[in-house]
């Protein structure tokens, strides 16, 4: 039953309870008005979680690490930051670093770390 139904149904039945004049049912009535409104909205809450997941586990099948940092290999991109994928499944794409010593060639705009990455090499 979706809303709309639980909707006609609550009219329907505020009606009904409306005419009897009974103030604890009318009470009730409200109480049970709340208590929906809360499973309502909960229930949006983790739809909303469910896809979120989903779209984190497809994403999750996309991305391969090569060569010190993440590629989408669906659509090629990257190379992504390695500490942003793996602690907050961010996609993070590496830029110039300014630090050109050690080797580090790029940098992660989000969390700073650097990478002995070029900043525009590509998936094998
Ligand atoms: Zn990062």
């Amino acid at each position: 039953m979706g809303y709309s139904d639980l909707s006609t149904l609550f009219k329907d039945i505020s009606e009904h309870v409306k005419k009897t004049r009974n103030l604890e049912l009318t009470n009730d009535l409200l109480d049970l008005q709340q208590k929906m409104l809360e499973l309502f909205t909960e229930n949006q809450d983790l739809k909303q979680q469910l896809a979120d997941m989903q779209s984190e586990q497809d994403l999750a099948h996309k991305v391969v690490f090569q060569g010190g940092a993440y590629y989408n290999k669906e659509t090629l991109e990257g190379p992504f930051c390695t500490s942003c994928w793996e602690s907050e499944k961010k996609l993070i794409h590496l830029t110039t670093s300014t630090l050109r010593v050690h080797g580090v060639q790029s940098m992660c705009p989000n969390c700073k770390s650097h990478f002995d990455v070029p900043h525009n090499r590509s998936l094998e």
